[in-house]
């Protein structure tokens, strides 16, 4: 075996990737600077996630079926009634899904670090290894001992903030900034969430994005995100939330309260050199839904199988052009559902006549199951070209009734 790769960062990007190496028998060496890390999650998933990384039931807190569209004037929507049985939304708490993919990882050969990467050394010839320094937190000192180690391939999982991403050069994005609070209620208003998620919109909880209720495992986070990032417009958003959802949320005490980027498109440069960026240090949180834990997920597999098919399973060292690939065949897969989901937040989160025009649209059943398709399976299934002309038909119906297309 000749290759030796580094996973920088164990969210459910990193781990992924550092799964399909290692059992593909690839030396894999798995960092994380927080083997307990919680990130700032709403941490909803999915249905096609839990069985493509076959996540055992006990990892999903709650199954969401019902979900409640509010809209500026508080007309509320329900939707969910197109759901079979069998089909929910996943809810789970972040650091245990984390802590699953990766001990998962481990078990199947991945050597884990707990150690924070400081630098990255880029080497000068395309032979020559990469080296990384890290502080090694395994022997419990807080500052951790510093030790290098070098490989012959990286991956980037390491999140909004990538140390290399910036090593590399890879060039900033854009974000917006979510922020949550995880309030604990009272039995009988938490009961009113069992199943159910809400989502708030408005020029009082953002002006670009959707705020939330969602039901985490025995309390609710409800935050709010925008592009317009500023301290003091980011606690009125929350206050907007907050009054919206008051009689829902009475009695209730913030257990925490968390902040994080959330990427708005893809780094200019994903691939230099033998170093791959997958997950949000890549980019690919989607726009309308801030979707993110499926998509670094299976971005990370994507790298890690081409980079197990290109290396003769771990026989030779790919180039860069190899790892290019995995870009190549990410945009053709997923490239139209991004297009969509930006297109769709351009329209309909633009103005309180947009966003009600968006949730009266959302009572339509086709629309509703259109939906939940491309959320739950990631295969848009295209509509037969009755129901798509129906759908078009609504949505401009539907913005001339608000008077949305006003400019
Ligand atoms: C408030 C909020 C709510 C959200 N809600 C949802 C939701 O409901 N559903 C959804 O799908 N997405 C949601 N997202 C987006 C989602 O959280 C991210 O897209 C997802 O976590 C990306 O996974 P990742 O593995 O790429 O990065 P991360 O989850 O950020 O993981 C990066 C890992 O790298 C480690 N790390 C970082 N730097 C270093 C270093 N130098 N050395 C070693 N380790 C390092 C970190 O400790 C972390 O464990 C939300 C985001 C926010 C901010």
């Amino acid at each position: 075996m000749v290759l030796r790769v580094a996973v920088v960062g164990s969210g459910p990007a990193g781990s992924s990737a550092a799964e399909t190496l290692a059992k593909a028998g690839i030396e894999t060496y798995l960092f994380e600077r927080k083997l307990d890390n919680a990130k700032p999650c709403g941490g909803a998933i999915p249905l096609c996630m839990v069985s493509e990384f076959d996540l055992p039931p006990e990892i999903i807190d709650r199954r969401v079926r019902k979900m409640k569209m509010i809209s500026p004037s508080n007309v509320e929507v329900n939707i969910g009634h197109t759901l079979k049985d069998d089909e929910y939304i996943g809810m789970c708490r972040r650091e245990v899904l984390d802590g699953f993919l990766r001990d998962r990882a481990a078990s199947l050969g991945a050597n884990l670090i707990n150690g924070t990467v400081y630098q990255l050394d880029i080497p000068t010839s395309d032979r020559d290894p990469y080296t990384l320094h890290y502080a090694d937190h395994s022997s419990g000192s807080a500052t951790g001992e510093m030790k290098t180690l070098k490989v012959d391939l990286v991956i980037g999982a390491d999140g909004a903030n990538s140390r290399i991403a910036k090593a590399i050069d890879a060039g900033d994005y854009n974000y917006a900034i979510a922020f949550q609070e995880r309030i604990r209620l009272p039995e009988d208003k938490m009961a009113y969430y069992n199943e159910l998620a809400e989502m708030y919109v408005g020029d009082d909880v953002s002006p670009d994005f959707y705020a939330w209720v969602f039901p985490k495992y025995d309390h609710v986070a409800v935050g709010t995100g925008t592009m317009k990032i500023n301290k003091a417009k980011i606690k009125q958003l929350q206050a907007g939330i907050r009054t919206r959802a008051a009689k829902r949320l009475e009695g209730g005490e913030i257990i925490k309260v968390e902040a994080h980027p959330i990427p708005e498109h893809p780094r200019p440069r994903r691939v230099v050199g033998r170093v791959a960026l997958v997950g949000d240090a890549a980019g690919t949180v989607t726009k309308s839904s801030g979707e993110g834990i499926y998509f670094a997920a299976k971005s990370a597999r994507m790298c890690a199988e081409t980079i197990v098919a290109t290396s003769n399973n771990g026989q030779r060292i790919p180039t860069e052009a190899d790892l290019k690939s995995y870009i190549k065949q990410w945009d053709k897969q997923y490239g139209m559902t991004y297009l969509v989901l930006d297109l769709l937040q351009r329209v309909f989160y633009r103005t309180d006549a947009t966003r009600e025009a968006f949730v009266e649209m959302c009572a339509d059943e086709d629309v509703q199951r259109l939906t939940f398709d491309s959320y739950l399976y990631k295969t848009v299934v295209p509509a037969n070209p009755l129901i798509q002309m129906k759908i078009t038909a609504k949505t401009i119906g539907s913005l001339l009734r608000g008077n949305a297309l006003a400019p």
